[in-house]
């Protein structure tokens, strides 16, 4: 017997490294005309390295010594950067003592109390910026701020993620994080453009500065930086609002929220998140992005030959 379209769809996406959840999926992506991209471990590798260590100087803190604060904070993190982190402490053989009461907030960052300090990592502008800035009128606590903020801008300058450690509330450094862009990135963008004749959007919760370097490079124009998990929600039902429907493409636990509420949403399955790729209605298993466009492009030959 011959197999109905969607399920040799399915079958030859498979070929190609996509787990497809089901015939549904597999019609709906041939629907899809607006695609958002999440950038890091999506649009780049997903395994950024640490390229500075900056202690602030009035921290009293080495470069190393930052280094395990932030390494023992992020230890039990599954995100990208933080496993940049931890990897940098390791190649250092640095001891990384226990941490306790972790927690993570997605597209923020993480706390933990290391040594009996609180220690805070994640976005320069969440930390301080958000809620847990520190009391006003501290003059030191200020001057250490504006200083982290400017190291933190200069390392976003050069293309880098900058991430800011804070200890009791205090800024006591910025690690500078650097990723690499799939080989693939700008023809899948260039691939999508086709399909849907309009440019991919980026949805990041990195910081302007770092996204608009990387969107320039694979000629991206519409890129929404900053974004927390439910931004990235209302990024993807403004369009769906309008009439479109949107692909969401992402790998991390704060992409979950859009993959969930875009029509379809695909998960990269290698460094991707247990949440992503639950949430996601397929997944990229061999880690190619440029896989996505060849099936949208299955999809739309199997639902001509549907009737
Ligand atoms: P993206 O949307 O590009 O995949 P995320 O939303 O995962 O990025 O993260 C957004 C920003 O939040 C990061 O650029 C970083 O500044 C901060 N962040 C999130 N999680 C962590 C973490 N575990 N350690 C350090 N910074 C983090
Ligand atoms: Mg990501």
């Amino acid at each position: 017997a011959t197999m109905p379209p969607l399920l040799s769809a399915i079958a030859n996406a498979g070929r190609h490294g996509v787990l497809v959840k089901s015939a549904v999926v597999m019609e709906r992506l041939g629907q899809i005309d607006t695609v958002a991209l999440d950038k890091t471990g999506t649009l780049t590798e997903g395994t950024p390295r640490v390229t500075d260590l900056r202690p602030l100087a009035g921290s009293g803190l080495t470069e190393e010594e930052l280094l395990v604060l932030a390494a023992c904070a992020e230890h039990p993190s599954e995100h990208p950067l933080a496993r940049a982190v931890v990897g940098a402490a390791r190649e250092r053989a640095l001891d990384l003592p226990v941490a306790e009461d972790f927690a993570s907030a997605p597209g923020i960052g993480v706390t933990a109390t290391v040594n009996g300090d609180a220690i805070a990592v994640g976005a320069p502008a969440r930390l301080y910026g958000g809620t847990s800035r520190p009391k006003a009128g501290g003059g030191a606590t200020d001057a250490l701020c504006a200083k982290a903020t400017a190291l933190a801008e200069e390392l976003e300058n050069g293309g880098r993620t900058a991430v800011l450690v804070e200890r009791d509330g205090v800024p006591v450094g910025v690690l500078g994080i650097a990723d690499r862009l799939r080989p693939d990135a700008a023809t899948t963008v260039s691939a999508l453009t086709t399909l849907t004749g309009s440019t991919p959007m980026l949805v990041t919760g990195d910081n302007p500065r770092a996204a608009a370097r990387l969107a320039a490079e694979v000629g991206i124009t519409d890129v929404r930086a900053g974004l927390l998990p439910q931004d990235k929600v209302t990024a993807v039902q403004e369009q769906e609002k309008a009439g479109r429907k949107v692909l969401v493409i992402g790998d991390g636990v704060n992409d979950a929220p859009a993959l969930a509420a875009a029509h379809t949403g695909i998960a990269m399955g290698r460094a991707g998140s247990d949440l992503a790729l639950e949430t996601a209605d397929a997944v990229i298993v061999r880690d190619e992005l440029a896989t996505v466009p060849k099936v949208v492009a299955l999809s739309r030959t199997a639902r001509r030959l549907v009737v």
